[in-house]
């Protein structure tokens, strides 16, 4: 029996897109611990390049900042062609940008009926604009750059895709109705997708977060001035059997297993990385 080891990755080609964020950041380090060569694709052109300069220089694995928008083809068309020049034939990609919006957030959790009197902080209230921005940054920012990194998969034969989706996508949480949904449509895209391509060698899974103290959720979880949780922050370590939240390098043992050719037979799953979150009825 061979040993298993990530070692099928060592010196292959990934593309993670919204790769100079919080989680993208510790997934590339993730990856090029196992010596992957990563692209970090993200709209920030110079903190992508910063980082993958300090991570080619901490790991020694070839690694590029590359900046493109996931909503903008011709620009992902770009990225691809400095790809292929620096780094050669794409093997694996990540679809790592994705978040919410203010303007698609309710300002009441529920409504009541006092809620009548001021609907600016409901549902009602809220613009089409924030549901557009929404669904495209998670659902099209995981369409376009698939459509356009798989292609050299296509001719290859083989490759493996990873979609970044989120509790959210099971059990709603209050107040953000657009990325709750946006992230429900990841789990069945990744689904089709997996499907679709299920003959061709492109694997297609999705990891689905739990909760995770970041930059995007720090605000709304903890509070400014104490640095104690918030209500609502209390309310999710209280819904987290593990009782804490994740670290961004929790996320990183699914995502090299679903990478790796060690889960050469899976496609079309969404592994939840949770800390027991979504297997808990609360009581
Ligand atoms: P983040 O905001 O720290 O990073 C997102 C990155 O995407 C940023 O670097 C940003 O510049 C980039 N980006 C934004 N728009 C872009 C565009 N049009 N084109 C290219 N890049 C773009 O977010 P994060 O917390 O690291 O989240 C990463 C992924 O994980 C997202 O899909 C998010 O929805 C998901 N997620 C996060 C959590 C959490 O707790 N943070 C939980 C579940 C799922």
């Amino acid at each position: 029996m061979t040993k298993l080891s990530f070692e099928d990755l060592r010196g292959k080609v990934c593309v993670l897109t919204g790769g100079a964020g919080v989680i993208g950041t510790s997934m590339a380090r993730g990856l090029a611990s196992v010596g992957v060569r990563t692209a970090i694709v993200d709209l920030n052109a110079d903190a992508a390049a910063a980082l993958a300069a300090s991570i080619q220089s901490e790991f020694g694995v070839q690694t590029i900042g590359v900046g493109a928008s996931v909503l903008d083809k011709d620009s992902l068309l770009e990225a691809k062609k400095v790809i292929n020049e620096k780094l050669g034939k794409i093997q694996l990609l990540i679809n790592g940008a994705g978040g919410n919006s203010p303007q698609a957030t309710t300002a009441v959790e529920q409504m009541t009926p006092g809620s009548l009197d001021d609907l600016s902080k409901t549902f009602y209230g809220l613009g089409m604009d924030g549901f557009q921005k929404v669904f495209d940054l998670n659902f099209k920012g995981t369409l376009l750059p698939t459509m356009v990194f798989t292609q050299d998969m296509l001719e290859a034969g083989t490759g493996s895709v990873l979609n970044i989706s989120s509790m959210n996508s099971y059990r709603p949480l209050t107040k953000i109705p657009a990325y709750s949904a946006a992230k429900a449509s990841i789990n069945n895209f990744t689904q089709w997708l997996a499907v679709h391509l299920a003959q061709t060698g492109i694997r297609v899974n999705a990891v689905a977060p739990g909760f995770f103290l970041t930059n995007q959720n720090r605000f709304l979880l903890t509070d400014e001035k104490t640095g104690e949780a918030t209500p609502r922050g209390r309310n999710i370590i209280h819904n987290t059997p593990m009782k804490k939240y994740g670290e961004p390098e929790d996320l990183n043992g699914a995502m090299l297993y679903l990478l790796s050719d060690i889960s050469a037979f899976v496609t079309g799953i969404i592994i939840p990385v949770d800390g027991g979150y979504s297997a808990f009825g609360g009581v």
